[in-house]
This record gives C-alpha cells, sequence and structure tokens, in this order.
C-alpha cells in the first residue's frame, strides 16, 4: 500500500477515541503505529540501495511486531497504566499497516522462520516506474477506499467538535 497506511491510522485512531475517551495519546499512538513498519524505507533508500523492502528488515515482519508487543504492552502495563490503551491502540496500528501491505506487496507473516511470502493480488510492473504501477492498477481503488472513509470520519470528527463547541 502505499497512500492508505495513515488514513487507516486515523480510522483507528477514531473509533479507538471513541471508545476510549478518556485515555490519552491513542489518536497519536494510531497514526504513529499505521506507518512506523515503514521506517525501514529511509534505511532502505539511504544506505542499503535497494535491497527487497518486505522480507529484509524486521520492521515488515509481523512476528517482530508479536514479540515487541508481548513485552511492552504489559511492561506499559505495570509501569504506566495510563497509556495502556495508547500503546494497545499503536500495536493495532502496526498490524493494520502489515494486513494492509499484504494486499499488493510481498509480506513475510513467518519470518525469519518460514521466507515464504503471502500477496494477494501482485502488481505487475505495467508501467516504466514502479509507482505508476500501483497507482494505475485497479487494487489502487481499495487504497482510494480507505482514503475516502477517513475524510468521511474526520468530517464526522469535525461537525461533532463544533458541536460541542457550540453546547452551553
Ligand atoms: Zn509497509
Amino acid at each position: 500500500m502505499l497512500i492508505a497506511h495513515l488514513p487507516a491510522g486515523y480510522i483507528i485512531g477514531s473509533v479507538a477515541r471513541k471508545a476510549v475517551p478518556v485515555a490519552p495519546g491513542v489518536m497519536f499512538a494510531a497514526l504513529a503505529g499505521s506507518v512506523a513498519p515503514d521506517f525501514d524505507i529511509a534505511w532502505f533508500w539511504l544506505a542499503d540501495n535497494g535491497a527487497v523492502h518486505h522480507s529484509t528488515y524486521p520492521t515488515h515482519w509481523p512476528l517482530f511486531w508479536a514479540v515487541v508487543a508481548i513485552v511492552a504492552m504489559p511492561l506499559v502495563a505495570a509501569t504506566a497504566r495510563r497509556w495502556s490503551a495508547a500503546s494497545a491502540v499503536f500495536f493495532l496500528a502496526v498490524f493494520s499497516h502489515m494486513v494492509l501491505d499484504s494486499v499488493t506487496a510481498p509480506m513475510f507473516w513467518l519470518m525469519p522462520f518460514d521466507g515464504r511470502a503471502v500477496e494477494l493480488v501482485p502488481i505487475p510492473p505495467a508501467h516504466s516506474h514502479w509507482v505508476l504501477s500501483f497507482v494505475l492498477h485497479w487494487s489502487f481503488a481499495l487504497e482510494i477506499g480507505v482514503c475516502a472513509v477517513a475524510i468521511w470520519m474526520a468530517v464526522k470528527n469535525a461537525a461533532r467538535r463544533e458541536l460541542l463547541k457550540g453546547a452551553p
């Protein structure tokens, strides 16, 4: 996925904020988590001159994040309880990233134990640049759909805020 991660994070953050309105930091956690696996991209472009992105770095290994979550969430619950919801939302958003990536890019769900990739809709290199191949493929409509839902939620959230502002 190219453009849907952050909007997906916003959707998760909006739902979480509604579910646990008193918990701090859930929207920020959702937005950060939704793009966290792509932190490897900076390394990929700057230092590694284009090795195979998704399999090479643990930030795109679901099992890596599962271990981090299993360690981090109880730690947060024990030491900073009020941030528990935010940490759960962060990891939920991280997993949303990897689910979305599995649609149009090879994702290695069992790395480092098994190198088989999950890729629901392989995108053929039909155009000169891979970004064009992605954007002009029918699957890009899914990304636009996620963005549309996020925009709809943002409008609804803004309207609700205005309503609350106007309330006596
Ligand atoms: Zn990714």
